[in-house]
C-alpha cells in the first residue's frame, strides 16, 4: 500500500515541475514577443496638410524609434526621407515619399501636402489727376489701375471696370477662383445740371434794333461754368414784333443733353395819338441839310421865332454844328439819312439801321439827345426803293413798332427837282397851305429855297397861321406805302 502511495506522489511532482517549466518557457516566450525585438518607425508631423502657395515647408522628416529594450536589435535601420523634394511652388497635391531600409526590408512612408492658393490679387487704383475729375461734362476718366496676384502675376488686364453712378467697382479673380473687390467713390453732383435762363423763360421786350440775349448761367455739381459749352438755335427779330423760341441746349460727353427753352414776346410801343392844333398850323420842315445855307436860315427863323424841323444828314460835315444850334434854338431835328444813298439804305433792313443809327449818333453829340422823328428818304411813298421788294412796308411798320414816328408831307415846296425859282418855291408852297394841317417839304441845300422862307413866314402869320415844330404827337402826313 505504502509503495503506491508514494509512486504517485512522485508523479506528481514529476508533472508538477515539467507543467512549471513549460509556464515559465512561454512566459518568455510571450516576454519577448511582447517586446518586440523591432524598431518601429514614425513619420513625424501630419501626414496630410495643406499649404499656402509659396509657404516653405520644414520637413520633420522620420523618426525611428527602438522597441523592445529587453532585447535589444543590433541594426540600425537607413532612412532616405523624402527621396522627392517638396515644390512649394505647384499647386495640388504633392506626395513625399520617405524610404527606410530596416533589417534589409524597404518600407516607404507617404506624407500628403497639398498646396492651394487662397491669396487673392492686389487692386491698386491710381488717383484721379487734377483736371480730370469726373463730372456730368466730360463723364468718368479712369486714373488707372494695377492688379497683382502672388500666382498669377500681372492681371491688370483681366480687371473688369463697372462704373456706378456713385462709385466704380473694379474686379478680378485669379486662376484660383479668389476674387478681389476694389470700389473707387465718385464725388456727388454727376447729375445733369440745369441751364438757368436769365430773365426767364418768358422775356417780353419793346420792338427794338437789336436782340441781345439775358444770357443763362449753368453750373455743374462740382461748380464749373459750363456756359461757354451752350449751343442756341433760334433767332430773335428784334424789331419784328412777334413770337419767338429760343432753345439753349448743353450736350455731355456721352451725347446726353440738357436744354432750356426761352418764350420771347417782341411788343411794338404804344405809340402817342396824333394830336392836332387848335388853330391852322405850318410845319416847315427842311431835309438833307444842315449845309451852307443853314446859318441864314437860323438867323431869319430866330428873327421870326419860328420853329421849324430839320431832317438832317451827314453829308456835309461842316455844318454838323448848325443841328446843336438849331436844337438850342427849339427847333426840331429829326433823322433823315447819314448817306443819303437810296441803294445801300433800302437793301435790308440791317442797312437802314446802321445808316439811321450814323444818323441818330451825330445828332447825339450835337444836341445831347437822341430823336424819335425821321423821314424817310424819297418819303414813304417813295418807289426807288422797288428794287427790294416790300421793304417800305417792313421799315414803317418796324420803324413804328419800335417807338419811331415817320413824316411825310403834304405841301410841297418843288425845290427837289421842279423849279430853281425861289418865287415858284414861295408860291407852291402858299397856294397849298390850304388845310388847317400843312407838312411843308423843303431843303436847307438850296439857296434858292432857303430864300423863299422869310416870305412864306410872314405870309403865314398876316394869313393866320401859326409855326410849329414837329413833335412824336403831331400829325404825320403819311403818303400811301408804294412798296
Ligand atoms: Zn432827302
Amino acid at each position: 500500500m505504502a509503495t503506491g502511495k508514494n509512486r504517485r506522489k512522485t508523479r506528481s511532482i514529476i508533472w508538477g515541475i515539467a507543467s512549471g517549466l513549460m509556464t515559465v518557457l512561454m512566459l518568455m516566450t510571450l516576454l519577448v514577443i511582447l517586446d518586440g525585438r523591432h524598431n518601429e518607425i514614425v513619420l513625424l508631423g501630419d501626414e496630410s496638410l495643406v499649404l499656402e502657395y509659396g509657404e516653405s515647408f520644414e520637413d520633420p522628416g522620420v523618426e525611428i524609434r527602438e522597441v523592445g529594450r529587453v532585447f535589444p536589435t543590433t541594426k540600425e535601420p537607413e532612412i532616405v526621407a523624402p527621396i522627392n523634394e517638396f515644390d512649394p511652388t505647384q499647386l495640388g497635391l504633392q506626395r513625399l515619399e520617405y524610404l527606410v531600409v530596416d533589417n534589409g526590408r524597404e518600407k516607404q512612408f507617404y506624407r500628403e501636402i497639398t498646396v492651394v492658393d487662397t491669396q487673392k490679387p492686389v487692386i491698386e487704383l491710381l488717383p484721379i489727376q487734377e483736371g480730370q475729375e469726373p463730372s456730368w461734362m466730360r463723364g468718368y476718366i479712369e486714373p488707372g489701375f494695377t492688379a497683382e496676384d502672388n500666382v498669377d502675376g500681372d492681371m491688370t488686364n483681366f480687371v473688369e471696370v463697372t462704373v456706378l453712378d456713385d462709385r466704380v467697382v473694379y474686379s478680378v479673380t485669379d486662376s484660383s477662383g479668389n476674387e478681389a473687390v476694389v470700389e473707387r467713390a465718385l464725388p456727388a453732383g454727376l447729375d445733369a445740371p440745369a441751364i438757368e435762363l436769365t430773365g426767364g423763360e418768358d422775356f417780353t421786350m419793346q420792338a427794338c434794333m437789336s436782340w441781345e440775349d439775358p444770357g443763362f448761367t449753368v453750373t455743374d455739381g462740382q461748380g464749373s461754368d459750363l456756359s461757354q459749352y451752350v449751343t442756341v438755335d433760334g433767332s430773335v427779330t428784334p424789331y419784328r414784333s412777334g413770337e419767338y423760341e429760343l432753345v439753349y441746349t448743353l450736350t455731355n460727353f456721352a451725347g446726353e443733353s440738357v436744354t432750356a427753352t426761352r418764350h420771347v414776346t417782341v411788343e411794338p410801343v404804344v405809340q402817342s395819338d396824333t394830336v392836332y392844333p387848335e388853330r391852322k398850323t405850318i410845319y416847315l420842315t427842311f431835309d438833307d441839310g444842315p449845309s451852307y445855307y443853314t446859318p441864314h436860315l437860323l438867323d431869319i427863323l430866330a428873327k421870326y421865332n419860328v420853329k421849324v424841323t430839320f431832317f438832317i444828314t451827314g453829308n456835309h460835315p461842316d455844318y454838323v454844328d448848325c443841328i446843336g444850334r438849331a436844337y438850342r434854338e427849339g427847333h426840331s431835328i429829326g433823322v433823315h439819312s447819314y448817306t443819303h444813298n437810296y441803294w445801300n439804305i433800302y437793301a435790308s433792313e440791317e442797312a437802314y439801321f446802321d445808316d439811321f443809327n450814323l444818323c441818330e449818333d451825330l445828332i447825339y453829340e450835337q444836341t445831347g439827345e437822341y430823336t424819335k422823328l425821321f423821314r424817310f428818304p424819297g418819303g414813304s411813298s417813295n418807289t426807288v426803293s422797288n428794287f427790294n421788294p416790300g421793304i417800305m412796308s417792313r421799315l414803317t411798320k418796324t420803324m413804328t413798332d419800335m417807338g419811331y414816328y415817320y413824316f411825310d408831307w403834304n405841301v410841297t415846296s418843288g425845290d427837289a427837282g421842279e423849279t430853281t425859282d425861289t418865287d415858284q418855291v414861295y408860291w407852291n408852297v402858299i397856294s397849298s397851305c390850304t388845310s388847317n394841317v400843312s407838312v411843308v417839304l423843303q431843303h436847307d441845300i438850296k439857296g434858292f429855297s432857303v430864300d423863299a422862307v422869310e416870305r412864306i413866314i410872314v405870309w403865314g402869320l398876316n394869313n393866320g397861321y401859326q409855326f410849329l415844330p414837329l413833335e412824336e404827337s403831331s400829325y404825320g402826313a403819311h403818303h400811301g406805302i408804294n412798296n
